[in-house]
């Protein structure tokens, strides 16, 4: 069986409602029928309007950028995984590195928002990555192992079946300096292999793997072709429509 290949736009907290309507409108009048399954992960309160927007694009899927670990009650200003279905989510960023810098994220807490998210029947596209002291000490294989295992083996064979992993080098998101192809791809073999290890071959092979970190039009092509490269989580190039649409087709 073939993997399934993403091309995921994380708008992060960028772009007003109108700036929205119009780049969901430009990409899905301009992309075709795209070869990768196109998740566009917009800010909480643009959902319902790109839900709509999406209405009849193929291949096009809506995601959200984070979700609370409980499914109601006194959390004031958060927002559950229920929510999130009813908004016609598909997907759910888990785990992204600005989560777990800036708002304490723990390994331990995304065990529990993964599975919120998953009792919803949505799929976490769950991230892990190395900060660059990491890659530098030449660590980062074991450090993005421990995130995953503490994370994810808790899962049963069948909720693990519908996750995707996002590697995303701290050092590359945003930076401009985009881990190589090779370099994703040691990572990503690494990680297929420890899901083979610990779910077995089968489920390892069929788990998409994504990266993310400065991907943009001119290297998207190389870091795609890489063969445990399943895809990218994109950043600040999904705001911009040719950028991305570029991005899109580069599988
Ligand atoms: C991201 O936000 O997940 C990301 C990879 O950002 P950028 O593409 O801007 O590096």
């Amino acid at each position: 069986m073939s993997r399934q290949k993403i091309a995921a736009g994380n708008w992060k907290m960028n772009l007003t409602l109108e700036e929205g309507r119009l780049l969901v409108e430009a990409l899905t009048q301009s992309a075709g029928t795209p070869k990768a399954e196109v998740v566009l992960c917009p800010p909480f309160m643009h959902l319902t309007m790109v839900k709509s927007l999406l209405a009849g694009a193929d291949g096009f899927s809506l995601g959200a950028q984070n979700c609370h670990q409980e499914l109601k009650g006194a959390f004031t200003g958060e927002v559950s995984a229920p929510m999130l279905k009813s908004a016609g989510v598909e997907y759910v960023i888990l785990g992204h590195s600005e989560r777990r810098e800036y708002f304490g994220e723990t390994d331990a807490l995304l065990a529990k928002k993964v599975d919120r998210v998953l009792e919803e029947g949505l799929r976490p596209i769950f991230c892990c990555g190395e900060p660059l002291p990491i890659r530098e000490e030449g660590t980062h294989v074991a450090h993005v192992r421990a995130q995953i295992s503490a994370s994810l083996f808790h899962l049963s064979p069948d909720l693990f079946s519908r996750i995707v992993i996002a590697y995303e080098p701290i050092w590359a998101i945003g930076t401009g300096r985009t881990a190589s192809p090779e370099q994703a791809q040691e990572m990503h073999s690494a990680i297929r292999s420890l899901l083979a290890e610990h779910f077995g071959a089968e489920m390892a092979g069929q788990t998409p793997i994504l990266y993310g970190g400065s991907v943009n039009a001119g290297n998207a092509a190389s870091l795609f072709s890489q063969p445990d490269v399943d895809g990218g989580l994109v950043g600040g190039a999904s705001l911009k429509t040719e950028e991305f649409l570029q991005i899109v087709r580069s599988f």
